[in-house]
């Protein structure tokens, strides 16, 4: 299976979404790295953003509220390669009527390979990390070149 690269520029462009349950654990991280996050370029779904933005004077791009069709436009955002990583904390312990649209945020975030946080302490190190401050090459597998065939009544990878 091929691999391409694309490259992560030095300013990244974050995107942070957070169920009700957490949005004041998302600002809470959010206020402690404030500085750092406003040295790069912000993306969020609706609520999370007025949020965020208004409690801490950053400048946000904000997407529709989540389960209004947030979630996926922010997931069409990293399919065109326009987000380079994910701060996303959702609630673990109560269902969601936009549930589908959240299984699908994270499997393109994994499509598109780009570092996802769901909790603080991988949020933690994800922002401490020294790549925060360089350009970093993401590996993308090619997934056009998985052809599949059937054989017998299988279907299998070529
Ligand atoms: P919200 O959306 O920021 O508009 O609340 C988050 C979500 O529920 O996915």
């Amino acid at each position: 299976m091929s691999k391409t690269k694309i490259k992560m520029k030095k300013k990244k462009r974050i995107a942070l979404i957070a169920h009700d349950n957490r949005k004041m654990d998302l600002l809470e991280w959010a206020r402690f790295n404030r500085d750092l996050l406003s040295r790069h370029e912000l993306f969020a779904t609706g609520t999370t953003g007025h949020i965020i933005a208004g409690e801490l004077n950053l400048h946000i791009h904000k997407f529709k509220s989540g389960p209004l069709g947030g979630d996926q436009q922010v997931g069409a955002k990293i399919a065109e390669g326009g987000i380079d990583f994910l701060i996303f904390f959702w609630d673990p312990l109560a269902p969601m009527p936009h549930d589908p649209d959240v299984k699908a945020l994270l499997r393109i975030a994994v499509v598109y390979n780009i570092p996802i946080a769901n909790n603080r302490s991988s949020a933690d190190f994800i922002i401490s990390s020294p790549l925060m401050e360089s350009e970093y090459a993401i590996e993308l597998i090619d997934y056009q070149d998985r052809v599949m065939k059937i054989e017998g009544k299988k279907l299998i990878e070529e």
